[in-house]
């Protein structure tokens, strides 16, 4: 029985620092309910906003203690009432979890797990759930991109960034992305960009401009919103669209700016994805995996008992090459 196995997980008891992530052993492993399932976790993707719960600023904070994690991989162990389309043994990687998916098992709703491929390992499976579905929402369901039209990935070289890029290669747009390091904008052109430049030139955008024949881009997708939303708008074609999808603090703008090119501003958050749009995401990408060009880049892993050094560096260490993944 699921109920009697003891593991090992990541707590969380008071908000902070990276430390406040506390291995903890010998725990009760949760139970599935109805319509979720118990899944051996064997990898899971470290995101940036487990930082921000972690350290008590995001607007929308867990009861404590919690264990992090929504991104898991592993084998289905158990299922609760109810579940039909997944059995144990089945291979699968997760959106969102009910228990925390930094520890040994984890549960999670049935619609928020998929089936991963035989052809991706845990690692590459810890590295789709919110990098995909977030690229998906920026790009299909926010910014409304059509094929033919020219799209920038600013911030190309990490989760999202290498996921967006793969996703817009495979829609038909035209791939501007960037990256801080050469061997990111290498890893950018690797996975569908067909120019990438270094967000640390100066001069840049000018030469983004350049690439566009002085037109600007239809879309950008930004993770870095409070450093480049200013900028971003002297970037766009008549029409354009940033979709904004990174922010750590406030920017100034001229909103005369938007009126230049008629452009827009639009956030994206991926937890307002409707059951549909879930649905629908879920399925573009299961035909990327059945295609081969879903496949997620894993950068730096980190043991379990590692995963305040994979929070300190998913924010403090630039050149990101990919996903952070914890393994366990
Ligand atoms: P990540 O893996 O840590 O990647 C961060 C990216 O930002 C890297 O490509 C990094 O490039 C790039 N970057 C650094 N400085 C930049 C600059 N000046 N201009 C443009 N890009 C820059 O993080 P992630 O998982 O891809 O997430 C990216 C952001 O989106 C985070 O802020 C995260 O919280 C947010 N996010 C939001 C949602 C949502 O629903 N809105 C969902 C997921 C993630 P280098 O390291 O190469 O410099």
């Amino acid at each position: 029985m699921s109920g009697s196995k003891l593991m090992t997980a990541v707590r969380v008891s008071e908000h902070g620092a990276p430390s406040v992530l506390r291995l903890c052993t010998g725990l009760t492993a949760p139970e599935p309910a109805a319509r979720q399932v118990l899944i051996r976790v064997h990898a899971c993707g470290v995101n940036p906003v487990e930082t921000y719960i972690r350290a008590g600023t995001y607007g929308r904070l867990p009861a404590l203690p919690y264990t992090p994690g929504s991104d898991a991989a592993g084998v289905v162990e158990a299922v609760g009432g109810g579940v039909s389309t997944l059995q144990v043994g089945d291979r699968v990687f997760t959106t969102a979890t009910e228990s925390g998916g930094y520890a040994e098992y984890a549960t999670a709703s049935d619609d928020c797990v998929h089936k991963l491929p035989d052809a991706l390992d845990f690692l590459q499976g810890a590295a789709i759930g919110i990098p995909y579905f977030t690229a998906y929402r920026a790009l299909v369901h926010k910014a409304r991109t059509r094929p033919g039209e020219t799209v920038l990935i600013h911030g190309a070289s990490g989760g999202v960034g290498v996921a967006a890029c793969q996703l817009s290669r495979a829609l038909g747009f035209q791939v501007l992305g960037t990256a801080g390091t050469a061997a990111g904008m290498k890893l950018v052109v690797d996975n569908g960009a067909h120019q990438a430049f270094n967000h640390t030139d100066e001069g840049y955008a000018d030469r983004i401009m350049e690439a566009t024949g002085g037109r600007g881009v239809d879309v950008i997708v930004e993770m870095l919103s409070n450093v480049n939303l200013s900028r971003d708008l002297h970037m766009l074609a008549y029409g354009g669209r940033v979709a904004v999808v990174g922010c750590r603090g406030s920017v100034e703008i001229n909103p005369r700016d938007t009126m230049a090119k008629e452009s827009s501003i639009m956030g994206v958050a991926v937890f307002f994805a409707t059951p549909e749009e879930r649905k629908e995401c879920g399925a573009w990408l299961h035909a990327g995996m059945e295609g081969g060009w879903l496949r997620p880049v894993v950068g730096r892993q980190y043991p379990l008992n590692m995963a305040a050094q994979a929070h300190h560096d998913i924010i403090e260490c630039p050149g990101a090459a990919g996903k952070i993944v914890l393994t366990m």
